[in-house]
């Protein structure tokens, strides 16, 4: 404990290791049937997967009938099936995928995992009541049952972005590197910067006694000195990357304190900014990314392009926001209501789509982030969250531009383009099978058959192929 507190940047290190002798130890100590499905699990060495039709992101080619070698958690090499079979050795473990079409697992750059809001009440009571009645260890909890939710749907990276309580996404993503829990790798930023009172909106009407609720959530700056600690305090408590809530109330002197700390710190940073103050204060400040950025005017995109600065465009799909119409409203509206609901729902997503548009024509780069915090009834997070692809295609995006948001492009992003992104020799072996085409059909990416992360098959619809444990599938609420 002591050492992880000195060298913080070791702590993921020190405890998947430690882990990872904790079970090698008890596969050698126990001779029971669970150790047995521990071992085959964990030491699938060497694998074969026959792809079909193979999706190269790069170029934006299928490749048909090519292998997949993988070695360990990693892919060894990729090419023509007959050239990849003669280099496997000859008891490899096939994965028999010839009637898919083979694509990298999904990166989502925008999500909340421990945070699961009512549908019924707004964002700022959801917040009250999580901070107020969940405990950071629940969250932490929640946020384990959401992430394997979104590995199922193919989701096998994420970049968290905040509302995690104390720091319990560094808890979750290590929980996870550790084989603790299943569930995607995970960039996490602890608590978000922000201004005074954070995102509780009605914060000027918590007694100041309770300030403490406040700094549950988010790390509270008003100076630039103080945004300078904040950054390195977040660097202490295990963030990967640092997320700032760029209200009005951030001065340009605050946002370059905190670009200025967190680049010298090896960290990029992700703004959530909204308007032309806001989203100019951080484009001009060198972030690394903008979040949401719905009212961001034309001269902003030109910053953001010229700076290689990416659009995170959380924007849901159309059918997204028609089932965001409350449960018991549908239930009770008359047809007039239902269609003035419905038609507010298509401008809401109308009005997201026109933004996008225009950062398309200015040529700024694009990462796909779901942005989903809120509960979906009948569907799960996971699939929520990758509607947000088709969104982009209903926005105007090629199918294949739309792919690239959800794997070069947010690889890049995160800093991880040498890990996940593509399906290249040396990344993770983290890839996703449809069974159609999504070049011609996006929503296939909603209904995904086969989903591999690390060379370990975490989803696989045909029961007859599957190599590794099932999964069974749980859902939250
Ligand atoms: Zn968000």
């Amino acid at each position: 404990m002591g050492l992880c507190k000195l060298f913080p940047g070791e702590f993921s290190w020190t405890l998947a290791s430690v882990a990872r002798r904790g079970v090698a130890a008890f596969v050698l100590l126990s001779s029971s049937g669970f150790a047995a499905a521990q071992t085959s699990s964990n030491d699938s060495s060497t694998v074969l997967v026959k792809a079909g039709r193979l999706l190269d992101v790069k170029t934006g080619d299928y490749r048909i009938d090519q292998g997949i070698l993988i070695v360990e958690e990693r892919i060894k090499e990729v090419g023509p099936l007959s050239v990849i079979q003669s280099h496997a050795p000859k008891d490899v473990a096939i994965i028999d995928l010839t009637h898919f079409t083979v694509l990298p697992g999904l990166i989502d750059a925008h999500t909340h995992l421990l945070q699961n809001n009512y549908s019924r009440i707004g964002d700022e009571p959801n917040l009250l009541v999580t901070v107020t009645s969940m405990s950071t260890a629940s969250r932490a909890l929640l946020g384990a049952a959401m992430g394997r939710q979104d590995l199922e749907a193919g989701v096998t990276t994420v970049r968290d972005v905040g509302n995690s309580g104390l720091n319990g996404d560094v808890a979750l993503r290590d929980a996870i590197e550790a084989g603790w829990v299943m569930g995607p790798r995970m960039v996490v930023t602890t608590r978000a910067l922000a201004a005074p009172g954070g995102q509780f909106g009605s914060a000027e009407r918590i007694p100041h006694e309770l300030q403490n609720i406040i700094d549950q959530e988010y790390s509270i700056i008003s100076t630039p000195d103080e945004a300078r600690r904040a950054v390195k305090q977040a660097v202490y408590d295990g963030a990967d990357c640092i997320k700032v809530i760029t209200s009005h109330q951030i001065s340009p002197e605050e946002m370059k304190a905190i670009v200025e700390e967190a680049h010298r710190s090896g960290k990029k940073v992700a703004a959530h900014a909204i308007d032309d103050v806001e989203t100019r204060t951080a484009a001009e400040a060198g972030v690394d990314s903008v979040e949401h950025a719905y009212d961001i005017p034309d001269d902003v995109l030109k910053v953001m392009a010229q700076k290689h600065i990416f659009l995170v465009p959380t924007d849901g799909s159309e059918e997204l926001w028609q089932r965001n119409v409350r449960p018991e409203f549908r239930e009770r509206a008359t047809p007039q209501e239902l269609k003035d609901a419905n038609d507010i729902a298509r401008n809401v997503f109308g009005w997201r789509s026109q933004r996008l548009k225009r950062a398309i024509a200015a040529g700024v780069p694009i990462a796909a982030g779901s942005d989903v915090y809120v509960d979906h009834p009948g569907i799960t997070r996971g699939v929520a969250s990758v509607a947000v692809v088709r969104g982009y295609v209903e926005s105007g995006m090629s199918t294949l531009e739309a792919i690239r948001t959800a794997t070069l492009n947010a690889a890049q992003l995160l800093g991880w383009q040498d890990r996940v992104g593509a399906l290249d020799s040396g990344k993770f072996a983290d890839l996703i099978a449809v069974s159609g085409d999504p070049l011609k059909d996006i929503s296939e990416l909603e209904r995904v058959q086969f989903v591999m992360k690390g060379g370990v098959v975490v989803k696989d619809t045909d029961s007859k192929r599957q190599l590794a444990r099932p999964l069974t599938r749980q859902s939250w609420f």
